[in-house]
């Protein structure tokens, strides 16, 4: 079984750097689905409650047998739940749907600025955090300004900011921040849902190294420290995902790789969604 690397996060818990991520999977097929990563290797999964698969992933967890300490589970408070009684009460029923005693991160899901409700949220990711409820907070699709706010006002630093990046939307600005914060960046929809796998610039790099064009973007994001978290359903698409550890990008294919950049947002923009 290959060993996962991991990164280090702000209050000193280990989070492996490869994950597997269930959006869009149905909760019937995501214990399958779950049961699928954990055979090939993956330790690290992400959910969030508006997916609606919380209780099909904590069967396969519980499935598994494996020991709860190996396992680095991330859920989310959806934007319905922003507030501070609102984010504990959907904290305490990710838990239960998921059959776990504690979550390893939890994450504000959307910033929902309109809202004026994620500083409320972020105190109760504190409560929950000096109440040893989770092991580690952070916050998903915030933009420097809103991370600004809680660096502000609150008092404890997100040890993730959890965004859409993938070689058509490369966020360097957040990126940025979140580094000069100590912050560490987690990419969703790191293959950008497909959508750049038929690059050529993409496609002459996987030939020339053997690989599969999935395998040479989610290199690319190792290679600029970013934690991935692909989803597949397709078991040699999930194995594949995580074999990812025995090549190396050179310099000038990881800058081929930058040069894809185009906006190429796919989903919402945080400044303005409200769910
Ligand atoms: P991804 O970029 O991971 O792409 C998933 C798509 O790529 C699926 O259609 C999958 O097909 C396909 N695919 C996966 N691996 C391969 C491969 N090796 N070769 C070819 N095609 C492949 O998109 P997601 O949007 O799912 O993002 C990943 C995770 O990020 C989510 O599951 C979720 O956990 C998180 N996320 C978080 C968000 C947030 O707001 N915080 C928003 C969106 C996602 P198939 O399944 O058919 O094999």
């Amino acid at each position: 079984m290959k060993t996962i690397p991991t990164i280090t996060l702000n209050n000193g818990v280990d989070m492996p750097r490869i994950g597997y991520g269930v959006f869009q999977v149905p909760d019937a097929e995501s214990e399958q689905a779950v049961t699928a990563a954990l055979a090939a290797g993956y330790r690290s999964i992400d959910t969030a409650a508006v997916y609606g698969n919380e209780a099909g992933v904590g069967r396969a967890l519980a499935a598994s047998g494996l020991p709860r300490e190996e396992l680095f589970i991330t859920s989310k408070a959806w934007i319905a739940d922003l507030g501070f009684d609102e984010t504990l009460a959907a904290y305490q029923a990710s838990l239960e749907k998921l059959g776990l005693e504690y979550l390893d991160l939890y994450l504000i899901h959307w910033p929902a600025p309109a809202t004026g409700l994620y500083l409320e949220s972020w105190r109760a990711l504190e409560a929950l955090l000096a109440a040893g409820k989770v092991r580690a907070i952070g916050v998903s699709n915030f933009l420097p300004e809103h991370l600004q706010r809680i660096l502000d006002v609150g008092n404890t630093v997100p040890a993730v900011n959890q965004v859409e990046l993938h070689p058509a939307l490369q966020q360097h600005d957040i990126q940025a921040f979140n580094a000069a914060h100590g912050i560490v960046t987690e990419a969703w929809s790191p293959l950008a849902q497909g959508a750049v796998l038929g690059e050529p610039a993409v496609t002459d790099i996987a030939v020339a190294h053997g690989r599969t064009p999935a395998q040479v973007i989610l290199r690319w994001h190792l290679q600029q420290d970013r934690v991935v978290i692909p989803k597949s359903v397709t078991p040699a698409r999930i194995a594949e995902n995580l074999d990812i550890l025995d090549f190396e990008l050179a310099e000038d294919e990881l800058a081929a790789l930058d040069a894809l950049e185009r906006d190429g947002r796919t989903g919402p923009h945080p400044a303005d969604f409200t769910g």
